[in-house]
């Protein structure tokens, strides 16, 4: 059923704590934790702790819960102390989604170039 835990899903594991992550928020409906491979001095990713496979199925099944992700990019963004940052939600294989789990990347501390690759 849509929202619900995938077994086989990396980010519900990290929801559930199965799987450690370096965790820095939490709310009732997200988490934000650091990427395992960061591309920027701040790389932060933010879950619904609900799973959508992307930012288009959360939108058309939970605005609210969107709403949710993106308060929570700028709170990470505040917290990390981030005049500017990059938010990203890869959509798709070709555009670099490894994880069919929705998240934001929090991007910033450096200067990020336009277009990205
Ligand atoms: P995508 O390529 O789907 O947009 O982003 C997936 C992100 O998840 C990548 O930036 C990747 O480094 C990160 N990632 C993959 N596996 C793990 C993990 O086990 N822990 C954490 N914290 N990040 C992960």
């Amino acid at each position: 059923m849509a929202g619900e835990p995938q077994e086989d899903c990396l980010f519900c594991k990290i929801v559930a704590g199965t799987i450690p992550a370096t965790i820095v928020r939490q709310t009732e409906t997200t988490v934000a934790f650091r990427d395992i491979n960061p591309q920027a001095p701040t790389h932060v990713l933010i879950i619904p702790k609900a799973h959508y496979e992307n930012a288009a199925a959360l939108a058309a099944a939970d605005p609210a819960l969107t709403a949710d992700v993106l308060r929570e990019a700028q709170a990470v963004a505040d917290e990390e102390k981030l005049d500017s940052y990059r938010l990203v939600f890869n959509t798709g294989s070709g555009a670099g989604q490894t994880v069919w789990h929705v998240h934001g990347h929090v991007l910033g501390g450096r200067g990020l170039e336009w277009p990205p690759g």
